[in-house]
């Protein structure tokens, strides 16, 4: 087969051979608009599809996923394209087939008895959140972009967001799974079962592949019980260590009502408060550390204002805390929430961003902010560093924003971006951590994974992927690129 550019005769029978499989209306050839779905969110990354189609159900991506198999073309699976590192951006070869999997947006079934839901990959995250709410349950996986991403991406990336810290991440919440593999077998595992030790838990190997061994097409998910009670508040605290002196508190009173811990350096917030209209900043920003604190309960009537103020009370008395507020209505808690949710979109408009995603274990957390806040300073002193993340999970976010007249691209941006990952990567395998705490390798963060990943791990990963993908045309070059 030809590496080459597909030409038009070449390209026009592909897609009027796809078109066959999915509908002529659900086939996007390259002289129509492609562009939403071969340019990633942060608009980093541009390639080129020989066709991106969007296939009804799994029948019909096992069928698209078959006929490319059949020719060697590469298959990207597209979730709703809100991913941080390039992952479902197809190369340049112009030889991809970009899979949308948005027509899969059905919730096959939902079960208040078995705390369990059903639903099709291409469904909206919110979707899933609102179907879990109507049999009085929830959906906890909860991140900013949660009105566009599907959970297959979810999925894919082993997405985390604000509440893992009471429900974990997306590995965590996955019953079952149904995959296409590479050569278009249906693997189906969706039983909502509790309990299996049959065997390889293969499911598993699917999340946060980020769709180089299979394309999700359904899920069986965890729910839970609703919360019908919540508390938060937002404190400036005067280091970072506060917080986690207050998490250690909060979980000596209240237990695991504490269901969210979101730090953001004033910095950070500084950025949302100059380039997201609509946010309102409640404190006059003085402190270097501020935190969002929610503290729910599934009990209608249960007090949990007492005990929060009481803890707070306590962490003025001692020093842990400069400044709180507590949101009096929904209306103003969902103000406090709009700042944290809107710390992608302010600091991509505030210039380019070299975005971190790393996780070290929650002792190394403080002196990980620390030292590479000082470092990346020291390295490229024109940098601007600010800093939001899940204190609890140990996974803070470190931005270092440049100058977007001086660096407009990935190209110009490389070789300070280098230096601020070495920084960072060093300092991340100094304390014990991973580069990726929830965002994935993609293309971004391929060629770091070897610093902190050891090489037994990644020469393990690159046998799972050949097993599974022999011919490597599963979303080829993402997570670990070429060999050496
Ligand atoms: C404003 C904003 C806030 C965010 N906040 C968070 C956050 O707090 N926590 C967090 O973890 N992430 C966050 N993200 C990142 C992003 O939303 C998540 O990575 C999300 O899980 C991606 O879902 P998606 O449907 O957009 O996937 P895409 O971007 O389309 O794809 C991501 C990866 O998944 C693969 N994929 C997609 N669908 C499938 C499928 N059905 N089967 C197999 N592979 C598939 C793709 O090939 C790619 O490798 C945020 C992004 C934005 C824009």
């Amino acid at each position: 087969m030809s590496l080459a550019m597909p030409d038009a005769t070449e390209t026009a029978a592909l897609v009027a051979d796809l078109a066959g499989l999915v509908g002529r209306a659900y086939v996007t050839a390259p002289d129509e608009d492609q562009e939403p779905y071969v340019v990633d969110w942060r608009g980093r990354y541009h390639g080129r599809a020989a066709a991106v189609v969007k296939p009804a159900d799994t029948a019909e991506v096992a069928a698209v996923v078959r006929f490319c198999a059949a020719r060697g073309l590469a298959v990207v699976p597209q979730g709703g394209n809100t991913g941080m590192c390039g992952a479902a951006t197809p190369d340049g070869s112009g030889r991809s087939v970009v899979i949308r999997l948005d027509r899969l947006n059905r919730i096959r079934s939902v079960s208040a008895l078995a705390n369990s839901i059903t639903v099709e990959a291409g469904c909206i995250l919110q979707a899933i959140q609102e179907a879990a709410a109507a049999v009085d349950r929830l959906f906890p996986l909860s991140l900013g972009a949660e009105g566009s991403c599907q959970i297959g991406g979810n999925i894919a990336t082993n997405a985390g967001g604000t509440a893992v810290l009471r429900y974990g991440t997306t590995r965590e919440l996955v019953l079952g799974l149904e995959v296409v593999l590479p050569d278009g077998t249906v693997l189906n595992r969706l039983q909502a079962l509790r309990k299996n030790s049959s065997g390889y838990d293969l499911k598993q190997l699917f999340v946060g592949a980020e769709g180089t061994l299979g394309i999700v097409t359904a899920a069986s998910l965890k729910l839970f019980p609703r919360p019908r009670v919540s508390a938060l508040a937002m404190v400036a605290l005067p280091e970072i260590e506060a917080a986690l002196a207050l998490m250690e508190r909060l979980r000596g009173t209240v237990g695991d009502r504490l269901a969210s811990l979101e730090a953001m350096s004033r910095g950070q917030i500084e950025v949302i408060a100059e380039h997201v209209p609509d946010v309102a900043i409640p404190f006059a920003l003085e402190a270097p550390w501020y935190l969002l604190i929610e503290l729910t309960d599934t009990l209608e009537g249960t007090d949990l204002r007492t005990p929060l103020e009481a803890a707070l009370g306590e962490a003025f008395e001692e020093g842990l805390v400069t400044d709180a507020v507590i949101a009096e209505s929904g209306a103003q808690a969902h103000a406090l929430w709009k700042i944290r949710h809107s710390v992608s979109e302010g600091s991509k408009r505030a210039g380019y961003v070299v975005s971190h995603d790393s996780v070290v274990p929650l002792e190394n957390q403080a002196l990980f902010a620390r030292n590479v806040e000082r470092r990346i300073l020291e390295a490229v002193p024109e940098a601007r560093v600010v800093m939001h993340g899940h204190i609890g999970d140990g996974n803070i976010h470190v931005l270092a924003i440049l100058d977007a007249a001086r660096f407009p691209d990935a190209g110009t941006a490389a070789p300070v971006a280098a230096r601020i990952n070495a920084v960072v990567d060093d300092e991340t395998a100094a304390l014990g951590g991973v580069i990726s705490a929830e965002h994935g390798i993609g293309i971004s963060n391929r060629g770091r994974l070897g610093r902190v990943t050891a090489p037994a791990e990644i020469a393990l990963m690159r046998r799972i992927k050949g097993l599974l993908d022999p011919a490597g045309t599963m979303n080829p070059g993402k997570v670990l690129g070429p060999e050496a």
